[in-house]
């Protein structure tokens, strides 16, 4: 680990934050696990309902440790001749057994305390191990893909196929003996998907992120890459869904136990407790009612408790934990970026954009001088390999780049103002209500423990100041606007209830609620199939046109941008190596590297070619640019002067440029001469 000064973030050799690990110091004093259980303390007092849901369950589970200490009797000491006994409050009740007995006179009160022990911990198990298991699965299909996860995202949809209560039959009903074991293995193997499919979303996204190209790029192993920098930004999504999980498994243990499935007689568990309660209704209706209440007040404080701090592990908001630093008024830096007396302000102008991420083996610049401008209701579609830097790109003008990333120069005006030096509060108002963004994957940005409608709601409320009302009716209607056939059904379901593109179209129905004047969209249908990518594709031109949304559309498909692009930007290692018109770039590509990718989409239908395999080499290392042009080590045109000498934008026709030395004139008119002179 690494010395930093004050104030900068501790970094591994290959440039992650120490933080993440959870076990070195900060600069403060505080480990951050520390700072996490303090994140999480401070998140339980600011929401009182999650903090009352939290101490109830805890109540319970120290009722059911020690069960031994407080029980009043034996649970299963039978005392025939105290059998039905009323609560100790009504007629005919003693103190001995305050909540009376059962028809065998086992003492209610203990068999409760002792249920609790049995029902929490085949609850608590079967979350520890489904959570386990799921996380597992997701994080391997996620990351390996291809056959791995089809096999594995298979053998979950079959799961969810096949009737639950059935499985449970086909285990427990032919079970001699059901033991709490039983229970467990039933309930882990019912839960384990959901874990998996969360999981599998973060991956899909984290895989594809700049970090996790540059950390491939200086060499760290599949395996570094998935546990040192893919597992700290996925798991935030599973105690939540554990939380969920368990009121969820509590419930279903109890039904296990009532259509005599549970646990075999007479260990105690709720379920069973309140079936046999069940016979004795009409004379004795305690003995169903305070099983019923036990089970209820659990599952409801477990529900309170994921409910309030459903916001803590959002993952919009943990994306969102970045150290943002605006950066001060550059001395010399134009107020007003329009470069000649009445030319009319585009909607976003980019002007010399620079975003790095300091790293042991150096500063990456993942931006490196980026301009270019968006006129308002156009498309700027952005192409590039994995680590050209174009996702950054959208992050840097979102201002979203996580710590240690920074901007660190350069303009970026919206609406007349530089976002690159605006505050974090202005910030704030603009993201999500001007500008919205749209990820790979959605089933990363959607908050897994919160129904669609909620979100939904949140959204329009915040942005529209809706009642809850109207803003369920404008829930409906925005999911309705997405071509959502059944709105009602989607409103009710959590993320992973529903399809990839399902989700995709609900995630743009959110980022339009505010209706922005720019989306930006980062592979937004990458992780589809052609069909409802082409679907996808219509509905966003038609919701643009609608309402005269500009889009910055980041892809790594060329081919796809040609069919919705209004001008193309191409990126090779963090810069612009081309922009111009759809037309000039896709019809007269100027720069080789355009040139090979328009190349590659051509052999695309030859078997084993991929659309950007195709091109020779590989990218350079992020970490240690050689000087000259980043593309020399791949251009078949490579020249003495393109390994010394970085090439600055050569402006070909009007609105496109490419940075090429191929292209430069005193270059050109230099070699011309040569040939002169060698022909004479
Ligand atoms: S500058 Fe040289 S190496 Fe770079 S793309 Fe042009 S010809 Fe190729």
């Amino acid at each position: 680990m690494s010395s930093t000064s004050a104030g900068e973030p501790r970094l591994t050799a290959d440039g992650r934050p120490v933080a993440s690990t959870g076990r070195e110091a900060t600069g403060t004093g505080e480990t951050p696990a520390v700072s996490g259980r303090r994140d999480l303390g401070r998140a339980l007092l600011a929401r009182k309902a999650a903090l009352g849901g939290m101490i109830g369950f805890l109540l319970i589970a120290v009722v059911a440790l020690l069960a031994p200490l407080i029980a009043p009797h034996d649970p299963l000491a039978q005392n025939l001749g105290d059998n039905l006994k009323p609560p100790m409050w009504e007629e005919g009740g003693t103190a001995a057994y305050p909540l009376g007995t059962d028809p065998l006179g086992r003492d209610l009160l203990s068999r409760l305390i002792y249920g609790a022990r049995y029902s929490l911990a085949i609850s608590i198990s079967a979350v520890l191990l489904g959570g386990s298991l799921g996380f597992v699965i997701g994080l391997v299909a996620g990351f390996f893909g291809r056959w791995t996860d089809t096999v594995l995202m298979r053998l979950g949809d079959i799961q969810l196929a096949f009737p639950f209560v059935l499985f449970a039959i086909a285990v427990l009903a032919v079970s001699p003996e059901r033991t709490p074991w039983h229970l467990i293995l039933v309930l882990s193997i019912s839960s384990w998907i959901i874990y998996a499919r969360v999981v599998r979303s973060r991956v899909l996204s984290e895989r594809e992120k700049d970090y996790a190209a540059a950390a491939r790029a200086l060499g760290a192993s599949r395996w570094r890459v998935l546990f040192r920098y893919i597992v700290p930004n996925v798991w935030q999504a599973v105690p939540l869904i554990a939380l969920l999980d368990l009121g969820f498994l509590v419930i279903v243990e109890s039904l296990l136990s009532f259509i005599s499935l549970g646990l075999s007689p007479p260990a105690p568990s709720w379920g069973a407790i309140l079936a046999e309660g069940r016979q004795y209704m009409m004379i004795t209706p305690w003995m169903a009612v305070f099983p019923g209440l036990a089970i209820a007040v659990t599952v409801l404080s477990v529900s309170v408790a994921a409910d309030g701090l459903a916001d803590t592990f959002d993952p919009k908001l943990i994306h969102g934990k970045f150290r943002r630093r605006p950066l001060p008024p550059a001395p010399g830096t134009r107020s007003d970026p329009r470069p000649a007396v009445g030319e009319p302000l585009p909607l976003l102008r980019v002007r010399n954009l620079t975003t790095i991420f300091p790293t042991r083996a150096g500063v990456v610049e993942a931006v490196r001088d980026v301009s270019f401008d968006l006129e308002a209701g156009k498309v700027l579609g952005v192409v590039g390999e994995s680590g050209s830097g174009k996702s950054t790109l959208g992050l840097s003008i979102i201002q979203l780049v996580d710590a240690p990333g920074r901007v660190v120069q350069g303009e970026i005006h919206f609406l007349g103002t530089d976002l690159a030096r605006v505050g974090n509060a202005a910030m704030g108002t603009i993201r999500g209500a001007k500008i919205g963004m749209i990820f790979q994957d959605p089933g990363s940005s959607l908050n897994p423990v919160r129904t669609v409608g909620t979100q939904l709601e949140e959204t329009l409320r915040q942005h529209r100041q809706l009642r809850p009302g109207p803003a369920r009716e404008a829930a409906g209607r925005a999911l309705a606007a997405v071509h959502i056939a059944d709105p009602d059904r989607v409103l009710r379901a959590y993320p992973f209830q529903i399809s990839g593109g399902m989700q995709q179209r609900v995630m743009i129905a959110l980022a339009m609620a505010s209706e922005p004047a720019l989306l930006i969209l980062d592979e937004p249908t990458s992780a589809l199939d052609v069909t409802t990518q082409a679907q996808l594709l219509d509905e966003l031109t038609a919701l643009r046109r609608r309402f005269d949304t500009s889009l910055l559309f980041i892809s790594h498909d060329i081919a796809l941008l040609s069919g919705i692009a209004d001008t193309i930007l191409v990126m090779y290692a963090g810069q612009v190596c081309e922009i111009g018109s759809r037309d000039q770039v896709i019809t007269t590509p100027r720069h080789p590297y355009t040139q090979a990718l328009l190349n590659a989409v051509e052999r695309v239908a030859i078997p084993g070619h991929g659309r950007l395999a195709a091109i020779a080499g590989d990218p350079p290392d992020p970490a240690n640019r050689p000087p000259g042009c980043p593309f020399a080590p791949r251009c078949p045109h490579a020249m003495p002067i393109c390994v010394e000498v970085d090439p600055a934008p050569v402006v070909v026709a009007t609105g496109h440029s490419a940075a090429c030395h191929l292209l430069d004139p005193a270059l050109q008119a230099g070699h011309q001469a040569e040939r002169e002179v060698s022909v004479r």
